[in-house]
């Protein structure tokens, strides 16, 4: 750190365009803005020498923590040898062609070959693509829609921030909504009928699936995309049953399935993928964050042996496939995400995930489970969320203009902890880097106690 503080935040104000930000706001230096210098583990550390926990692991991508020198030595290392060749017809580095092998060996079965790109986002551009161009392929130009969810998130691209079920990234950009369809966000606490069990909730969203899929037309509907529990809209674990019984809907109508794991893979439920934690068996995988815990941008997209078949026999009738980014497969990337992964499998992260995420629910729960405006503590492996509601017999919101879940999170700031206010509805998230010890959990639940007590 060079400059004086004064000075970053004219800059900050004058020439840096941030993401997902109130513009007005923070160029009248109204909204917070905190500047990172440093982090080690879980923490992070700001310019004035604040230390937080960082109990959301940036955006749910810091799996390893902050700091780690392996992978930072292996990203200079790769600098050094060779920063950069592109991917295209047929080259590569011995980092991506490692870290893809590194992948498939993890990946659930059925799963044939890893396509790099940089983002969640770009990944799941891809994702559509290869399922447009797949049945173009098989003859069935007209089998093109996609189904998403509502609360949903898939990105901020023109394509994905459309299959993204969320209202916020929707708000004032004419995002092209077709061909995409939304149905039903699985989402046992906001059931439609109190009197629902969770398997009868899940007997219901597929029936309205099937319903959309009926109404709509099987042969116009190319693919299904989900995570394997919804992340922004509200980290909500699915009810009882819920991928079995979609899964049974898409093989009847041969819809192909992409389970978008970009916050998932790797670790963070407690399972290496969430499919493996809940029986999915996907066509594609999308993979993002926990590939290289953000050491450097990567994505992928993982593409099962059904679909590369088809793939392969385009290029053989088409030539070429016409898709490709200048950063595929970026050996920077690559070596991070080689250097990380053995981390993950060194420091047994998949198993902590599991094991401290247990600790972490049920302190959680007991500690705030009781309150009269917690309505629900949830969570699996290592994600976790409190929603907030007024009344919590009738589970009635508070008034939207309270902004209850920013609230507690300014509380929690104030207690030494990060958490996220997501985007909908009054829910405090949590996504710590996956080597979490249960003392920083029990530091994490502490400082959501006093959050929640400061506010209510
Ligand atoms: N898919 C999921 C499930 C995500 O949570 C995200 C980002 O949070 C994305 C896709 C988009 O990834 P990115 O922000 O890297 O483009």
């Amino acid at each position: 750190m060079f400059l004086k503080n004064d000075q970053l935040d004219q800059w900050d104000r004058e020439y840096f365009f941030h993401p997902s930000t109130h513009l007005a706001q923070h160029a009248r230096g109204e909204s917070p803005n905190r500047i990172v210098t440093g982090g080690s583990g879980v923490y992070i550390e700001d310019r004035n020498g604040r230390r937080l926990l960082d109990a959301f692991a940036g955006l749910y991508c810091v799996n390893v923590g902050y700091g780690r020198t392996e992978i930072a030595e292996a990203i200079a290392a790769q600098a050094k040898e060779l920063a950069y060749y592109h991917a295209y017809v047929g080259h590569g580095t011995e980092a991506s062609i490692t870290l893809a092998k590194m992948i498939l060996e993890r990946a659930p079965k059925n799963m044939s070959k890893v396509y790099f790109g940089l983002g969640g986002s770009d990944a799941n551009e891809t994702n559509i693509k290869l399922v447009w161009y797949y049945n173009n392929i098989l003859g069935r130009p007209e089998k093109k829609k996609i189904i998403s969810r509502w609360r949903g998130y898939h990105g901020s691209g023109l394509m994905t921030g459309s299959l993204t079920g969320l209202a916020t990234f929707h708000n004032k950009f004419d995002l092209p909504l077709a061909p995409i369809l939304h149905t039903e966000a699985p989402y046992y606490y906001r059931r439609p009928d109190s009197a629902m069990s969770e398997e009868d909730l899940t007997a219901y969203l597929a029936a309205e699936l099937e319903a959309l899929i009926e109404r709509e037309g099987a042969d116009t509907i190319a693919a299904f995309i989900g995570e394997p529990v919804l992340g922004t809209g509200g980290i909500v674990p699915p009810p009882a049953g819920y991928w079995d019984a979609i899964q049974k809907v898409l093989k009847k109508h041969d819809i192909l399935l992409i389970a978008d794991e970009v916050v998932t893979g790797f670790g963070r439920l407690g399972s290496m993928f969430g499919s493996d934690h809940y029986g999915i068996e996907p066509d594609i995988i999308t993979i993002a964050k926990g590939l290289t815990s953000a050491y450097a941008p990567l994505s992928g997209s993982i593409v099962s042996k059904k679909v590369w078949e088809v793939l392969e026999r385009g290029t053989d009738e088409n030539g070429p496939i016409g898709h490709g980014w200048t950063y595929s497969a970026h050996p920077i990337g690559a070596a991070a995400g080689v250097a990380n992964l053995k981390l993950v499998d060194s420091l047994g992260l998949v198993k902590n995930a599991a094991e401290t995420g247990r600790h972490f629910l049920n302190a959680m729960k007991e500690a705030v489970g009781g309150h009269r405006h917690v309505g629900e503590v949830r969570g699996e492996g290592l994600l976790c969320a409190l929603e907030f509601v007024e009344d919590k017999e009738s589970r009635r919101a508070f008034d939207a203009g309270k902004k209850i879940g920013p609230q507690i999170a300014a509380a929690l700031l104030e207690e030494g902890v990060i958490g996220r206010a997501m985007p909908q509805g009054d829910i405090l998230g949590f996504a710590p880097p996956l080597c979490l010890t249960r003392e920083e959990a029990d530091r994490i639940v502490d400082a959501t106690v006093k959050a929640v007590q400061k506010v209510f």
